[in-house]
């Protein structure tokens, strides 16, 4: 907080937590923001300090006050023990799942999860003498049946940020405690202003800060956040690895965070007015958004989450490749490109069937996600507008 920043009795709003949190000027000349500190090597005084290590810094890899200052922001808006700040979002999935799983262990992993973190389970965990399996990301209470004695750990990421699918977090919470696990959930599509899961049951909490946190496309940044029964065991296996993030780029995501609370609003609206006007789009066959009142999950997202993000998913009538190729290859405004959460408007076609173990993808049609940005929606409809022509002809 800043020095002369004071709480009062009630919880300051999340606005006033972004604007003022994790940034002392008092420590830096009065400067608003705190500088990007580079540094690996830190000085000790005398022989007493340095067997003691007691000082705040020891040596750069483990935090700098850039690091920290993001790291206490992310923690004030999750509700979190603590927070660490790790190089990207995979990181942050990987790191925290390692933090929980040892040789003989199993993991239950939701089937509309984050490609690359799914890789890293078939891919690394399973080397390393660990279970994977995955569940479907609707089963709620049902997890309880799919839990396994060395079941040390759930991930689940709501919603899953190709499909859509929302998650019950307080049931997946409450089936994978009665097992012994630990739930971790992907946050990264409503941020921790529209949804909260530690106060809902779970355990650690990961966002790719890439997307919505950094805001930008031009930084890569993960943050793990978790209650404290589930910090040593992060900070121990983040440690040990030596992960490691730069001042350079925690200064990007401090940046983008300042202004998280408007953009998010901004996204909101014109995700939701762009996925509604597309609901009315003959070609559209469906329209996967959550705060849609015609989405599977829309009471679920009702219950748990104050507000929704810039990523939905929509569906075109079947049609061959070349009416996809029609269709993307020449928007004027939006873009194709993984990722998501900038300033500007992407939309990918997405080949989701391969993608899927637990449950066949069996809706018909092209599939595609969109992330709305902050173009006029006028031109971005006209975009969209044009490009379904050329499907309609493509067909
Ligand atoms: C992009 C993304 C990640 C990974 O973040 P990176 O910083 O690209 O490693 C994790 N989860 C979700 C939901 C994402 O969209």
């Amino acid at each position: 907080m800043t020095e002369n920043f004071r709480p009062a009795e009630t919880e300051p709003s999340v606005e006033t937590l972004l604007t003022h949190a994790g940034r002392r000027p008092e420590d830096h000349f009065g400067f608003v923001n705190t500088p990007v500190f580079r540094g690996s090597t830190v000085l000790f005084k005398t022989l007493a300090d340095l067997e003691a290590q007691t000082q705040h810094y020891l040596y750069g890899r483990a935090g700098n006050p850039t690091t920290d200052g993001v790291e206490t922001i992310v923690s004030e808006l999750e509700g979190a023990y603590r927070t660490k700040l790790v190089p990207s979002g995979l990181a942050a999935i990987t790191i925290a799942l390692m933090s929980c799983l040892e040789t003989g262990d199993e993991v239950l992993i939701s089937d509309s999860a984050y490609e690359p973190g799914r890789k890293f389970a078939d891919g690394f965990l399973e080397r390393m003498g660990i279970g994977v399996r995955y569940y479907d990301p609707r089963s709620g209470a049902g997890l309880a049946a799919l839990m396994g004695p060395r079941t040390k750990a759930v991930l689940a990421e709501s919603p899953g940020s190709l499909t859509f699918e929302v998650q019950d977090i307080p049931a997946l919470a409450a089936a994978a405690h009665a097992g012994g696990a630990r739930l971790i959930v992907d946050n990264s599509w409503a941020s921790p202003l529209y949804h909260r899961p530690l106060a809902l049951g779970a355990d650690i909490v990961v966002h790719a800060g890439t997307k919505m946190f950094v805001g930008h496309s031009d930084a890569f940044a993960g943050t793990i956040s978790t209650t404290e029964a589930a910090w040593a065991d992060v900070e121990r296996i983040r440690t040990l690895l030596g992960f490691f993030t730069s001042g350079d780029e925690a200064f990007l995501v401090a940046r983008g965070l300042r202004t998280l609370a408007i953009r998010m609003k901004e996204h909101q609206e014109r995700a939701l007015h762009i996925a509604s006007w597309l609901e009315r789009q003959d070609e559209v066959s469906a329209v996967l958004h959550p705060a849609l009142p015609s989405h599977p999950d829309h009471e679920l997202w009702k219950r748990d989450f104050t507000g929704s993000g810039s990523l939905f998913g929509f569906v075109l009538k079947p049609a061959r490749r070349e009416a996809v190729a029609a269709f993307v290859d020449h928007m004027q405004l939006l873009s194709m490109g993984f990722s998501w959460g900038g300033y500007e408007s992407l939309c990918l076609p997405v080949n989701i069937s391969r993608a899927r173990t637990v449950e066949p993808w069996t809706r018909e049609g092209n599939l595609f996600r969109l992330h709305v940005g902050f173009e006029g929606l006028e031109d971005l409809k006209a975009d969209l507008a044009a490009a379904l022509e050329r499907y309609a002809r493509a067909r």
